[in-house]
């Protein structure tokens, strides 16, 4: 089948590259003509585990192109896919722009039947919008051709894209014509071997089930975290009582690690712009409200333990700082929490030597300028004469560390861990000052 992606970001590279894994011909369409440039000379601009060789051998092949020139793109496909970024406006909502200029495009170049797919994170009622949008620039060209607006939100997950689109667990399909919807289910047959995993419903039940599924998602993350902090000041330990929980079926033991706070391109916008939806129909989303907000404090519990450990006097302090992605796999940082922490710990005086197995690039081009920031080529690098140690990413790298040579690297045997990595009896013998989240500590 010919398809047409627009946006070769982690959602439209991604689906690009797998649907041309299974036979399609695909052309992907970005406005960022490095991007397309750079996805000429076979580079990849993101990590993801999986994909650059998929994209380099589906390229080779003659089924995975690159463009920035919309008219061939959108000639091209039948199915014409949204993947576009939806980054949060000022009021939290989500901002259209990119998606309806999408829509507007295609509209531009059409000449026979599409199928147009949304796979961007949108709010309930966008198809409406895209439709709108089709609809003028059709009937300004005084053109007639037979279009559907389908939603189909992503669900791959940063770290294991690849995977997740290759064997997803649903692909949910939302639409209202018959037509388009047997079409969807031949483009997806090649990923339904197994069983069919496809589940189709009405347009604004799919648009509203992504937003509902990193709403939960998020949910259940502040919630460990709430109780973390309870822990903390009743002298309990949050990982035993993790264990003690997950072993309830109805609970599970998926997604109840706390931390460090959420962060990334998705849940952060996603669960802002599900409420300001909420209050655009007079609904108050309190737990959602207060999702947010025991995020945003969570992400300042690694520091606010930093600074009471030196009694505030952080300036001229030196960290090692393990783990700069929002989580691991992947080089994204989105809203990572490494973020926040390394910006209080600047405004307060100190200084960050800092490595990540994959966001190095990503770290250098956001605070490259930073004279306060020192980018290590490894984690022991990293260690040299800091303070104390801080681990803001739970990359595999980072579990079992030589802890022998990190006391002799550290001037002070101190670690922060924001992912609770650690196991803070064999660290107290060690003779480690070791702080966890929701942990106590151990003499
Ligand atoms: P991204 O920022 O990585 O990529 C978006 C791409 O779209 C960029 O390359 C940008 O240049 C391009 N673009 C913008 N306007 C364009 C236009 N008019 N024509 C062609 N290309 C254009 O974004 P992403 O992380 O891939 O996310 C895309 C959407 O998918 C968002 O709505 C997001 O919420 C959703 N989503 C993301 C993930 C994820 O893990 N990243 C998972 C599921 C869903």
């Amino acid at each position: 089948m010919r398809i047409t992606i627009f946006g070769t970001g982690y959602v439209g590279l991604v689906t690009g590259a797998c649907f041309a894994e299974v036979g399609n011909d695909v052309i992907c369409v970005d406005v960022d003509a490095d991007k397309i440039a750079a996805l000429n000379r076979g580079e990849i601009p993101i990590y993801e585990p999986g994909l650059e060789g998929m994209v380099v051998r589906n390229r080779e092949a003659g089924r995975l192109r690159f463009t920035t020139d919309a008219d061939t793109a959108v000639h091209h496909g039948q199915f014409q896919f949204i993947a576009v970024g939806t980054p949060p406006d000022e009021d939290g909502s989500a901002d259209l722009r990119h998606v309806l200029t999408v829509a507007d495009t295609i509209a531009t170049w059409m000449e026979d039947d599409k199928v147009i797919v949304d796979k961007s994170t949108v709010p309930v009622g966008t198809a409406d919008r895209v439709r709108e949008t089709v609809e003028r620039r059709l009937a300004e060209r005084g053109v007639a051709v037979r279009y559907a607006v389908v939603s189909n939100p992503e669900f791959l997950k940063e770290g294991a894209a690849v995977e997740d689109f290759m064997k997803p667990e649903r692909v949910i399909v939302g639409c209202d014509d018959a037509v388009a919807r047997e079409k969807l289910h031949a483009l997806y047959a090649p990923f339904n071997r197994n069983h069919d995993r496809l589940i189709s419903m009405d347009v604004r039940s799919a648009e509203l089930t992504k937003y509902a599924a990193n709403a939960m998602l998020a949910t259940k993350i502040s919630f460990m975290n709430e109780l973390a902090n309870i822990a903390d000041r009743v002298g309990a330990d949050i990982e035993r009582v993790r264990i003690g929980i997950g072993s309830d079926p109805r609970i599970g033991y998926h997604f109840i690690y706390p931390g460090a706070g959420y962060g990334g391109s998705c849940f952060p916008k996603d669960v802002q712009a599900l409420a300001r939806t909420a209050h655009d129909v007079d609904y108050v989303p309190q737990l959602l409200q207060a999702v947010e907000e025991v995020n945003d404090r969570q992400k300042h519990y690694v520091f606010n333990r930093i600074r009471d450990h030196y009694a505030g006097a952080l300036s001229g302090k030196r960290f090692a700082l393990w783990g700069l992605s929002f989580k691991p796999n992947t080089d994204d940082m989105r809203e990572a929490a490494s973020r926040r922490l390394m910006e209080s710990l600047w405004e307060a005086g100190a200084m960050v030597q800092a490595f990540d197995p994959k966001a190095m690039p990503e770290t250098r081009r956001l605070y490259g300028d930073r004279s306060a920031l020192t980018l290590c080529d490894s984690p022991e690098a990293a260690l040299a004469d800091a303070d104390a140690l801080i681990v803001m990413t739970e990359w595999n790298l980072f579990r079992s560390p030589d802890f022998e040579l990190v006391r002799e690297r550290l001037s002070a045997p101190v670690i922060f861990d924001g992912r609770n990595l650690y196991d803070p009896a064999i660290l107290a013998g060690l003779g480690f000052h070791y702080y966890a989240i929701g942990r106590p500590p151990v003499a």
